[in-house]
């Protein structure tokens, strides 16, 4: 079969390699859509991964084609979805079913082979069904939009909450999708991008709502529009240090602040700042991927009646779609910034 196959750090190679042996329990799935996460190119320019070579790729979707020993045949011929970490099962948050928090983990695309791929070899107890209406675009989305509806509901944003968004990349956008879904009306979101805006714009947020921060004071901004209080929830999707410090400044007394954005470097808050989270009773939270057990109630099963529902619509992100072989241009796309883009997606 085709794939890219990661060998060292900013060598990564369309080859043909050995179809996956399948494991006792796994399906073969072959891959319809898969998209770029920004994880991604730092992984393949920049870190490297866990152990070369290695075929990157966990947001993905296709058919099942092949059930390996002690794996369902009735999954053959079926169109999935794949929750890309693999839990150990055993150690104590995977005994809490919490296995986003698992402490000896594996994962599709980064310590095993993933979806930049023909085929990939993916335990059973890893795919979900796609119902009829769900395309394979959107089922490879499923991922990000897990991680975001993930934030949001341990964030429990509802009601009427004022919301913050600061940084529109992939998950403040899905973000925004959702809280919009969730029938939140008084969503604030920052961004620096002209691009960023009109993909808001087009998702249905009034101008009124966006900041745009290189030309705006974000403190006053906000405050001129909450009565002075500022945001009852604030996600911060960026990671660095002033995005932090503007999310203590803005939030609101007795306030929750979700901490979404991975850190680019250490963090240092000013004591004056430090204050705020004591004297404004903050609360300030942690999320990390997302929530899949089986269960009605798990991030991926909100996430997919939504999408069987239509009632949001991911496919509107997509800005490239490019064949197997065409995807190191997105790589580049991607690592250069050389066009706008929110997602970049390998189709077949
Ligand atoms: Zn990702
Ligand atoms: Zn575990």
């Amino acid at each position: 079969m085709k794939a890219w196959v990661l060998h060292n750090i900013s060598d990564i190679r369309l080859e043909d390699v050995e179809e996956p042996v399948l494991q006792e329990g796994e399906v073969l799935v072959q891959v319809k859509a898969v998209g770029i996460c920004g994880s991604d190119i730092p992984r393949i320019y920049q870190n490297g991964t866990y152990r070369h070579p290695l075929i990157p790729g966990h947001e993905f979707s296709g058919v099942a084609v092949k059930s390996g020993s002690a794996a369902d045949t009735a999954l053959e011929g079926q169109r999935v979805g794949v929750f890309p970490l693999i839990p150990c099962k055993e150690c104590p948050p995977c005994r809490k079913k919490q296995y986003e928090m698992c402490r000896n983990y594996s994962y599709l695309g980064s310590r095993r082979d993933g979806g930049f791929a023909e085929y990939v070899a993916v335990p059973e107890e890893n795919l979900v069904r796609l119902p009829d209406h769900v395309s394979f675009e959107a089922a490879a989305m499923l991922e990000p939009m897990a991680v975001a509806v993930h934030a949001m509901r341990r964030v429990k944003a509802g009601g009427s909450d004022r919301i913050a968004i600061c940084g529109v990349g992939t998950i403040g956008l899905l973000l925004y999708l959702f809280l919009k879904e969730a029938g939140m009306e008084q969503v604030y979101v920052f961004g620096n991008k002209d691009f960023q805006k009109q993909t808001l714009l087009k998702l249905g947020l009034r101008e009124e709502f966006y900041c745009d921060i290189r030309e705006n004071d974000t403190d006053q901004w906000l405050m001129e529009r909450t009565e002075g209080v500022g945001a009852d929830v604030f996600f911060e999707c960026v990671g660095r240090n002033e995005t932090l410090v503007q999310a203590l400044n803005q939030t609101a007394f007795g306030g929750r602040i979700m901490l979404v954005g991975n850190p680019f470097g250490d963090v240092n808050l000013e004591k004056s700042v430090y204050w705020k989270i004591l004297r404004n009773q903050l609360t300030v939270m942690g999320t990390w991927n997302s929530s899949f057990t089986h269960e009605m109630s798990d991030d991926w099963n909100y996430v997919m009646e939504r999408l069987a529902q239509k009632s949001v619509v991911p496919e509107d992100l997509i800005t490239h779609r490019l064949s197997l072989e065409q995807m190191e241009q997105g790589f580049r796309i991607m690592r250069d910034k050389t066009e706008d883009y929110v997602k970049i997606m390998m189709l077949r």
